[in-house]
């Protein structure tokens, strides 16, 4: 096999874009996607200010990596949820990362601030894991955005993530959730823009990012995740992408630039308020991250607290 670009000996095949790169080429490759995405889904202008939600894993890495390489001006924030030695090391991971490149990364820790991690809260409000983690997750991104400054979050979902997210939405019919599944989600009533422009590349892709560049990142999944449903998607979907290339890109590509919009329609623009405890927007009077902390017996305002010493 030959590199597309320069004929020399190639390292990668992308059966989907019937090419083969050397590890040169595949750099700019991937890196040409990345940027195609920013630009076609208009995510952001090259003068804003950027938050990297960076996990120490392969995505969110390799991602920070191109952003900074194509000249952006990107922060990055890590959450520590207190998921034991997996977190140490994401931790680790993502530190080294952003030292390496010089780099400015937020730490928010739940440990540091409740005394207790992601799975203490998970149990007192018998959610299951991944939901309750998710919710921690995305309220401490959009008040990092917001108490920074930041134009959008930059998360690392790549097209595996995307397709198996749209995958589980049609599965169950989830109307609103499918008019609301976009790489581009706009800033509404104080919450900030959410942006993922990794989802036109797939998860080989971005490991090999990271092996090429050098980036030491946290290869294992997070251990809470094991058994959840959406690895069961994700494989129904490799198993047709190996027999058919392109089926991934199809289905998700597909349906952003053909289905999307009739969800959309039909589905209605949530009126968000400030949530009466914290401020921050919600579609309820309390929000769900407060309603989640108390119900977990912790204060929701604390982790206001730890932004506002910094
Ligand atoms: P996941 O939900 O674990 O599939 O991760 C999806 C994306 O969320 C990652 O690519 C990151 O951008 C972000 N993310 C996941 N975990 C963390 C974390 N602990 N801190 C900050 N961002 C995270
Ligand atoms: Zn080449
Ligand atoms: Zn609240």
């Amino acid at each position: 096999m030959r590199c597309k670009k320069c004929g020399q000996k190639a390292c990668m095949e992308i059966r989907r874009h019937r090419a083969a790169f050397c590890p040169e080429h595949l750099i700019e490759h991937l890196q040409n996607q990345v940027a195609r995405a920013i630009k076609k889904f208009k995510m952001f202008a090259p003068n804003e200010k950027l938050l990297v939600a960076v996990s120490g894993g392969k995505d969110s890495l390799a991602l920070w990596d191109m952003l900074l390489d194509l000249g952006y001006q990107a922060d990055g924030l890590y959450i520590n949820l207190g998921i034991g030695d997996y977190s140490v090391r994401s931790k680790e991971k993502s530190s080294n990362f952003a030292a390496s490149r010089n780099a400015v990364l937020y730490i928010v820790s739940l440990k540091e601030i409740y005394g207790v991690g992601v799975e203490h809260i998970a149990k007192k409000t018998s959610k299951a894991y991944c939901s309750a983690c998710g919710l921690v997750k995305r309220y401490i991104m959009n008040l990092a955005a917001s108490r920074g400054g930041y134009a959008a979050i930059v998360t690392g979902h790549n097209l595996d993530d995307e397709a198996t997210t749209l995958l589980g939405n049609v599965l169950h019919w989830q109307v609103g959730y499918l008019g609301r599944q976009s790489p581009n989600m706009p800033a509404a009533g104080g919450l900030a823009r959410k942006v993922k422009p990794l989802c036109r590349l797939t998860e080989r892709e971005t490991a090999a990012y990271c092996v090429i560049k050098g980036i030491d990142y946290i290869i294992e999944e997070c251990p809470m995740s094991v058994g959840a449903t959406s690895l069961r998607y994700k494989e129904v979907l490799n198993f047709l992408e190996n027999h058919a290339p392109g089926t991934k890109d199809q289905f998700y590509l597909g349906f952003l630039r053909e289905g999307q919009r009739y969800f959309l329609e039909n589905t209605e623009e949530p009126e968000l308020k400030a949530c009466s405890s914290c401020g921050q927007p919600t579609t309820a009077e309390v929000c769900s991250f407060c309603r989640q902390m108390e119900r977990a017996g912790l204060d929701p305002l604390a982790v206001h607290r730890a932004f506002a010493t910094e």
